[in-house]
């Protein structure tokens, strides 16, 4: 806090409690709504259902005992007379409305038993010599034991203290439109009383909008900054040769899709350049992101340059293994598998080749990114289901290799440090940064993409392989269970394979796998005739590999699952597939789970199982993933159902959440400012530190993963 603002201790706290931690942060602590105190309705014009101050006499006042406990007393003016009702009250309060006093009343007014009443309305004493308010009254989010009366003066003397010039040029405010940011915040606060006050709780008020673009071009500037020092870094240039990629396209049973053609060119033209790539990889579940992938470290390798390629779970990360030593083991490459589950002396022998540079291709968990890896030559990272990698995990990554390279200071302009994984262990003199390639089959909302992932380049791969059946999803009641059963045993006996996923169950990881063990030898009863097996999180590596294996062979007719399963699993044959439960799970997560069948050519059904009573959360999700199949769609749709924050999962501790503006709703706005801060870093840098200072001073260091 400035000198210039006394606040005490006491109050401080609270106020952090509020997020308010500096001058400016109380200038921006916005009123919910607004009293309105300038002026006095006649108790005859009072309608139902509105707020209104009355002032007159107490006439009456009495504690009543029936229907409960309240205080009723009688306010009459000139023109009539209104109840007024606590049923909760203090003896002081019953002195205030003693008969005789002269009282102003806000509150809602509205049709009582006796006629106009107003319940638990705000009083003042009132009178000839006690001014009516210039403005709208604001009512302020607060936090228990900071009074709204406290919290006013404490932004008042902000609102007065705080120099709050413009950071944007007064011509480009013209140009959109936007009224100056001091006139906007003070109108926000003080409101004029004849203000539209449907636009200002609605937010759609110009003053509003301002304090919303503001925000928008804060963040936007800020992304933009980071992508822009990463581009300033020094990336060894991976040309495309062509030597193995032919081959392997040869080699496939299939060709590429147009759309992943598209996005393999972007990826290509990236990895040329001497910057490192910052590339985020989007496509559907079933859409073929791996042999893209597979495709981009060939072009790393042809150049003599070393890939990592991880995955979030050992189950995915193996499968990638398995189907990359596939592909690459004819063209004489050895790709090498690490994750923490390997034994010591193994694991050593695999970090020993990294180093060495024998490897041209790691393939495993988070475990390549720990400290004891050291790659020789790391020429491109590749992160599969990126958003699964927790916050920790990113940070770990993060920070490898800073000590090197050193931190560039904390202004939000160059607070980007190093990235994990992103500088090569190159010997020289200069540091290289490996080219990174993200990918995520949950899909981001387009206004999502141009917020909060302002920071990367985005390729999405837009249709699926061709001959795909579509997924038949139905929604049944568990009630009728013993109907599934039938359906999967007559599915299985034809020589498909099924998926019986357990529910989610937040409480308890114990309860979780219990559940899982206990589905697996019900099912087993209920079915002799086939094989079923049990695969879980808790499950020794090995063993999990073991299964996954023995149902990708076909010898496993129906496999009980936890939602493990739920990232990545690719087993074509599967094309049945039961949750438990559905109603627990989260609209990303039954996508991404219904995504494992229909990756045949044979079709599909996603039975979801669901136990009344729904909450209205559960019914709107079921009844998004029973109408919609395209991820993209089930996103979108999810994100208006829950608000930006969940979407970005793992990522959302690491971004500034927006306050004030809405992605939804103010996508216009936000084009506006993603365009404009290209501009303003380009052509006057200095505009663009000034408005960075004002509105990411006090804000952590963002996480980029
Ligand atoms: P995801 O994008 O969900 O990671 P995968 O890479 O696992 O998808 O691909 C899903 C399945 O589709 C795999 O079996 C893969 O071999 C197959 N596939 C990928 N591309 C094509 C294509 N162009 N035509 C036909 N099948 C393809
Ligand atoms: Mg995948």
């Amino acid at each position: 806090m400035t000198p210039a603002i006394k606040i005490p201790p006491a109050v401080q706290s609270k106020l952090a409690k509020l997020g308010i931690h500096a001058p400016f942060d109380l200038v921006l602590h916005l009123p919910l709504r607004y009293e309105d105190e300038t002026q006095i309705t006649r108790v005859e014009n009072l309608l139902p259902g509105e707020t209104a101050q009355v002032e007159g006499e107490i006439i009456h006042s009495e504690v009543m005992y029936r229907p409960r406990r309240s205080l009723v007393c009688q306010l009459q003016d000139a023109s009539g007379i209104v109840f007024l009702r606590f049923l909760n009250f203090y003896p002081s309060q019953q002195k205030q409305l003693a008969i005789g006093k002269t009282i102003r009343a806000l509150g809602e007014a509205r049709e009582g038993y006796f006629g106009m009443e107003m319940v638990h309305p705000k009083c003042h004493t009132g009178g000839e010599n006690k001014a009516l308010k210039q403005a709208l009254t604001p009512v302020y989010p607060t936090t228990a034991g900071l009074p709204q009366l406290t919290l006013r003066k404490h932004i008042l003397a902000a609102l007065n203290t705080v120099e709050l010039p413009d950071t944007l040029p007064a011509a480009l405010l013209n140009k959109l439109r936007l009224p100056a940011f001091d006139a906007s915040v003070q109108l926000l606060h003080n409101p004029p009383p004849q203000i539209d006050e449907e636009a200002l709780l609605e937010r759609a008020h110009p003053a509003w909008r301002r304090i919303k673009f503001d925000e928008l071009l804060a963040q936007q500037l800020s992304m933009r900054v980071h992508y822009r020092k990463r581009h300033e870094r020094i990336a060894p240039q991976l040309l495309a040769r062509d030597t193995h990629a032919p081959a392997l396209r040869k080699a496939l049973p299939f060709s590429l899709t147009r759309a992943q053609e598209k996005v393999l060119q972007e990826i290509r033209h990236d990895l040329a350049q001497a910057h490192p790539m910052q590339r985020l990889l989007q496509g559907d579940v079933g859409s073929g992101k791996t042999v893209v992938a597979a495709l981009a470290a060939l072009q790393a390798i042809e150049n003599g340059y070393q890939v990592a390629f991880m995955a979030p779970t050992e189950i995915l990360a193996e499968q990638h293994y398995l189907k990359l030593r596939d592909w690459m083991e004819p063209l004489g490459i050895s790709p090498v598998w690490l994750s923490g589950s390997l034994k010591k002396k193994d694991k050593t022998l695999a970090a020993e080749r990294i180093a060495q540079g024998e490897t041209q291709i790691a393939i495993g968990t988070h475990a390549l990114f720990q400290k004891d890896v050291e790659f020789s030559k790391l020429g491109l990272v590749i992160v599969d289901e990126q958003h699964k990698f927790g916050v920790q995990q990113r940070l770990a990554l993060r920070n490898k290799g800073t000590s090197a390279v050193g931190r560039d200071g904390d202004s939000p302009l160059s607070n980007s440090l190093p990235q994990a994984g992103e500088r090569a262990n190159v010997k020289g003199a200069i540091d290289f940064f490996p080219h990174q390639l993200m990918m995520s089959a949950t899909p981001i909302p387009r206004t999502l993409a141009m917020s909060y992932y302002a920071d990367l380049d985005v390729s999405v791969i837009d249709e699926l392989p061709p001959g795909r059946t579509p997924i038949v999803t139905k929604l049944i009641n568990d009630a009728r269970r013993e109907e599934v059963f039938e359906r999967v045993r007559a599915a299985c006996l034809k020589n498909r394979q099924a998926y019986w996923v357990c529910p989610l169950i937040d409480e308890s990881e114990a309860l979780e796998l219990q559940t899982a063990i206990d589905t697996h030898e019900t099912l087993t009863q209920i079915f002799p005739e086939l094989s079923v097996g049990l695969v879980h999180g808790k499950m020794d590596n090995a063993e999990k590999a073991r299964v996954m294996a023995a149902f990708k062979a076909g010898e496993i007719h129906l496999l009980v699952a936890t939602t493990v399963i739920e990232v990545g699993v690719d087993v074509p044959n599967a094309s049945l597939m039961v949750i438990e439960h559905a109603e627990r799970m989260g609209l990303a997560q039954l996508h991404q789970l219904r995504g494992r069948v229909g990756r045949g050519a044979a079709e599909s059904l996603c039975v979801l199982l669901f136990q009344k009573p729904l909450s209205e959360l559960a019914r709107a999700r079921l009844k998004i993933i029973f109408e919609n199949t395209d991820g993209f769609e089930i996103a979108q749709q999810d994100l208006r159902l829950r608000g930006p924050g969940e979407l970005l999962g793992a990522r959302q501790s690491g971004v500034a959440m927006l306050r004030f503006a809405d992605i939804n709703e103010d996508a216009t706005l936000l084009e506006t400012a993603r365009n404009l801060a290209d501009e303003l870093l380009r052509d006057t840098p200095e505009v663009a530190h000034a408005h960075l200072q004002r509105w990411m001073a006090n804000k952590p260091d963002f996480l980029h993963a």
